[in-house]
Parts: C-alpha cells; sequence; structure tokens
C-alpha cells in the first residue's frame, strides 16, 4: 500500500518527495553546463549501431545494405538461424563467410567514439555500455575496464568445447577467417567462436556484476545511436537515480515510457516533453553532430578534432605499413563487421526477431 501510494503521488505529483532538478534547463546547453560542474563526476554511456553507422558498418536492420541478399546464398533455413547458438554448431561455416564478407578493412572510429575517449581522458567517463560487435570502442582508446561490450565483440574467441574453453585473439580468428577455415582449436580440435552474444546465449556476466553499482554512481547517462528496443540493455536507463539526468543523441527519440504505464507508476521511461519532464533531454540529429555541438559548448571542439585527426592518421599510417589491405593491421583493429543479434530479454537471448527488426542501433 506504501508502495502504492509513493508511486501515485510520484506519477500524479500528489505531494510525496519531489526528484530535484539537476539541469538548470533541458537542452544540450543545460548538459554542458552541468557536465562542467563539480556535481558531475560519473558520466555512463549506453551506445548502439547508430555511433558505427558513419564508420560505414551495416545495421543488420537496413535492408538496403545488401545484406539481405547475402544472407540468401548461404543457404539457410531462415535468416536468424545464421546468429542461432545450435545452428552455429551443427552448421559454423555461413557464419564465418559472413564475417569474411564484412570484416572491416580499416573501419575508423567515429567523432563520437573519440567523444567518449575525451570523457575518458577528462576523468568523467565511469563506463561505457555498447550493444556492438565492432570493437570501435577499443580501436578508439577506451580502456578494457571503462567498456562493457554487452553483446561481446570479435577481440576474444574462445573454444566452444566446454571442458577446453582455450581463448583465442583476434589475430588468430583473422588468419582463419581470411584463410576460408573453419577454426578449429589446437589443443581440442573443437570449434572455435568469436566471443559474440549469439541468440541462446548469455550476456557476459561483465554485465551484470558492473551495472549494479555503476547505475546507482552515475551522475549524468549519455545514449546515443541507439533505439533501446533491446532487452535487457535498454531496461538499464531505468536504472539511474531519479535525480540523474539523461541525454539522448539519437536520429529520433526513443525510450519514452507508454503513457498508461506511467501512470500507473512504471514511469522510469524518458520524458522529454511532459509538464513533469524534469532531467531528460533529447538532441536529434547524427550522433557525430551531436557529439561536436556538446564539446563546443563544453570548449573541447578543438580538442576532440585534434583527437580524431591524429588517431585517424595513425590507423591509415598502420593500414599502409601493414599493406595486405583487408586482413591487414594490428591486433587493435576492428573486428565485427556488423552489430550483434541483439538478446531479447532477462539474461538469455530468446527467439530471433525478424531480420527487419535486428541490430540494436537506431533505425
Ligand atoms: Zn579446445
Amino acid at each position: 500500500m506504501e508502495l502504492l501510494r509513493n508511486l501515485l503521488s510520484r506519477t500524479l505529483g500528489l505531494g510525496g518527495e519531489k526528484p530535484e532538478k539537476v539541469l538548470e534547463e533541458l537542452t544540450l546547453e543545460g548538459v554542458s553546463r552541468f557536465l562542467q560542474s563539480e556535481r558531475c563526476k560519473n558520466v555512463v554511456c549506453m551506445v548502439g549501431a547508430g555511433i558505427s553507422t558513419s564508420a560505414g558498418i551495416p545495421d543488420f536492420r537496413s535492408p538496403g545494405t545488401g545484406l539481405y541478399s547475402n544472407l540468401q546464398s548461404y543457404d539457410l533455413p531462415y535468416p536468424e538461424a545464421i546468429f542461432e547458438i545450435s545452428f552455429f554448431k551443427e552448421h559454423p561455416e555461413p557464419f564465418f563467410a559472413l564475417a569474411r564478407e564484412l570484416y572491416p578493412g580499416q573501419f575508423k572510429p567515429t567523432v563520437c567514439h573519440y567523444f567518449m575517449r575525451l570523457l575518458q581522458d577528462k576523468g568523467l567517463l565511469l563506463r561505457c555500455y555498447t550493444q556492438n560487435i565492432d570493437t570501435l570502442e577499443r580501436v578508439a582508446g577506451l580502456e578494457p575496464e571503462r567498456l562493457v561490450e554487452a553483446h561481446g565483440s570479435f577481440f576474444t574467441s574462445h573454444c566452444l568445447r566446454p571442458g577446453c574453453r582455450r581463448q583465442y585473439g583476434l589475430p588468430w580468428m583473422r588468419e582463419r577467417i581470411f584463410s576460408s577455415l573453419v577454426p578449429k582449436c589446437e589443443q581440442c580440435q573443437g570449434l572455435v567462436k568469436p566471443d559474440i552474444v549469439f541468440f541462446g546465449e548469455s550476456l557476459p556476466s561483465r554485465f551484470f556484476s558492473l551495472l549494479q553499482s555503476d547505475f546507482q554512481q552515475v551522475d549524468l547517462l549519455i545514449i546515443m545511436g541507439t533505439s533501446l528496443q533491446v532487452q535487457p540493455f535498454a531496461s538499464l536507463v531505468s536504472r539511474v537515480p531519479t535525480n540523474t539526468p539523461r541525454l539522448l543523441i539519437n536520429k529520433e527519440k526513443t525510450g519514452q515510457s507508454d503513457p498508461l504505464m506511467s501512470l500507473m507508476g512504471f514511469g522510469c521511461g524518458m520524458d522529454f516533453d511532459s509538464d513533469k519532464a524534469y532531467r531528460d533531454v533529447a538532441w536529434l540529429g547524427e550522433c557525430d553532430k551531436g557529439c561536436l555541438e556538446l564539446a563546443e559548448l563544453l570548449g573541447w571542439k578543438k580538442e576532440l578534432e585534434e583527437l580524431v585527426r591524429k588517431e585517424h592518421a595513425a590507423i591509415e599510417a598502420k593500414a599502409t605499413q601493414g599493406g595486405s589491405g583487408k586482413a591487414g593491421g594490428g591486433k587493435d583493429e576492428a573486428g565485427g563487421g556488423s552489430q550483434a543479434p541483439p538478446p531479447k530479454s532477462g539474461g538469455v537471448t530468446e527467439t530471433p526477431p525478424p531480420l527487419t527488426q535486428w541490430g540494436c542501433g537506431i533505425k
């Protein structure tokens, strides 16, 4: 009863404690001023496919990318099978053929990736939760401990035999992918799979262990390039303290709760526009542009542009040195060609949605 009254009072504004309004105004300027204040020490970023599209990485959900027709040539019982763990164990070839096709030559991290790098360098980034499997956060220089790759990545691979589970690195896997060999464990000849989360697999334990404390400490949540449609990732936005401002940088508004649900007290979704809006800010457009605009307000724009220029030049120089085009490059090269198949709910992935709904990012 107490709970119900609290919920009602919070939702209908019938007394009770009102959440504090931390931002002076619900705009990018408001967020920028808060970011520069003493109060903002821990920023958590949640990102999806939309931050990598400007790097040229195709989104599974966009039918125009050719991914559709590619899949048809793999003789799959249905398209989703290519990312199902049970199918993969029997027929790994289609997945590795796709991985070869999508393997990036030299994907460069985007302005948005380097904006997060700046947050890290300035000691403000508590954690980046990414749904992407392209490893571009690592390439951009985010430290592994600052990173939660919620849907796994190509960065490491493991032997699938439970008694073995030997780990392999990206160069090892890349070599096999490009020699069109199905990767077999050197120790036991078991099948080796990149550590991306397939349908039917759990999310990494790191996701569940870190979110508990991260989402209690977070002073500012920045959500970029994701339509927040994939669980359990999407539910993270509702885990922040009630005073914590949330900034969405995306092509469209997302994450708002259903009006009826919100009336019933389950109003943890984003609220950008209602009379009660007090902490959520939406900046609509390309992620890179949003980050540049925020950087400008923060007085970081020059620094950000210089970082992008320097890092991109270094990647290009390395590619020229490596010389071998697609398969060249070092260990920190981008590893995956696309976004991970999205887990549906709970910890374990369920039957995947139709292909048109794949991808964890923006439409
Ligand atoms: Zn093995």
